[in-house]
C-alpha cells in the first residue's frame, strides 16, 4: 500500500479510521506544529505503515513544522534525518516497523507536553471521557469504555471505540496493532 494515501487524505482519515492514539497525535501536530521525539516516532511509523512514502513523509512533517517555530532550514538540519532514519535511509539502515499496541502501552509513557502513548492507558479517565464526548461517542458507550479501562483492558476499550465509531456490534478481530485498526476500518468504509 506504499503511496496509496495522499497528504490531503490524512485529515479526513484521522477522524474516520485512525485509532485514538494516532488521532491524538495528529491533532496535536496540527495544533502545535510540533511533536517531540516519542510522538514523532509513534506517529511517523504509523503513517509509514498506512502507506506514506519517504518523500510524502518529509513533505508532511516539513509543512507542519514550518508553520510553527521551525524554519525549513532548521527542519532539514534537525528533523529530516530522523524521518529518513525511520524509513531505513540513514544510520544502520534498519527498516523500522510501526509500534504495536503492547509497545505503545508498555514503553515510553508520555510526560507533560507529550502526546504519544495509548490514551486508554495513559490519559486521565476524566480527560478520556471528555475526549470521547467531543468525538460524539454516546454516553452509554463512554461508560462501557471506562469500565474496560478500569479493568486495565486497554485494547478491548479501543476495540469498543472502534465498534461504536463504526456502528457495528462486534469488531470481529482482536486488536493488537494501530495499523491493524486502520486496515480494519478502511475495509469497512471503502
Ligand atoms: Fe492505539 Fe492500540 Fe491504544 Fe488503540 S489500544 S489507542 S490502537 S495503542
Amino acid at each position: 500500500n506504499i503511496g496509496k494515501v495522499s497528504l490531503e487524505q490524512i485529515d479526513p482519515l484521522s477522524a474516520k479510521s485512525f485509532p485514538l492514539c494516532m488521532r491524538q497525535l495528529h491533532r496535536a501536530l496540527r495544533e502545535q506544529h510540533h511533536l517531540r521525539h516519542g510522538g514523532r516516532m509513534q506517529y511517523g511509523l504509523f503513517l509509514k505503515g498506512i502507506g506514506l512514502t519517504l518523500d510524502q513523509a518529509l513533505q508532511f512533517w516539513r509543512a507542519e513544522f514550518v508553520k510553527g517555530k521551525v524554519d525549513a532550514d532548521k527542519f532539514d538540519k534537525a528533523y529530516a534525518y530522523s524521518i529518513r532514519h525511520m524509513f531505513g535511509k540513514e544510520g544502520k539502515r534498519t527498516d523500522y516497523t510501526p509500534y504495536s499496541c503492547m509497545k505503545v502501552i508498555l514503553s515510553n509513557p508520555p510526560s507533560q507536553g507529550d502526546y504519544q502513548g495509548c490514551p486508554f492507558r495513559h490519559s486521565d479517565p476524566e480527560l478520556l471521557k471528555q475526549k470521547l464526548q467531543s468525538y460524539k461517542v454516546s454516553q452509554a458507550g463512554i461508560l462501557q469504555i471506562l469500565e474496560l479501562v478500569k479493568g486495565m483492558h486497554y485494547q478491548l476499550a479501543c476495540q469498543k471505540y472502534f465498534e461504536l465509531t463504526h456502528n457495528i456490534e462486534d469488531a470481529g478481530f482482536s486488536l493488537n496493532h494501530p495499523n491493524q485498526y486502520f486496515a480494519e476500518s478502511q475495509r469497512l468504509l471503502t
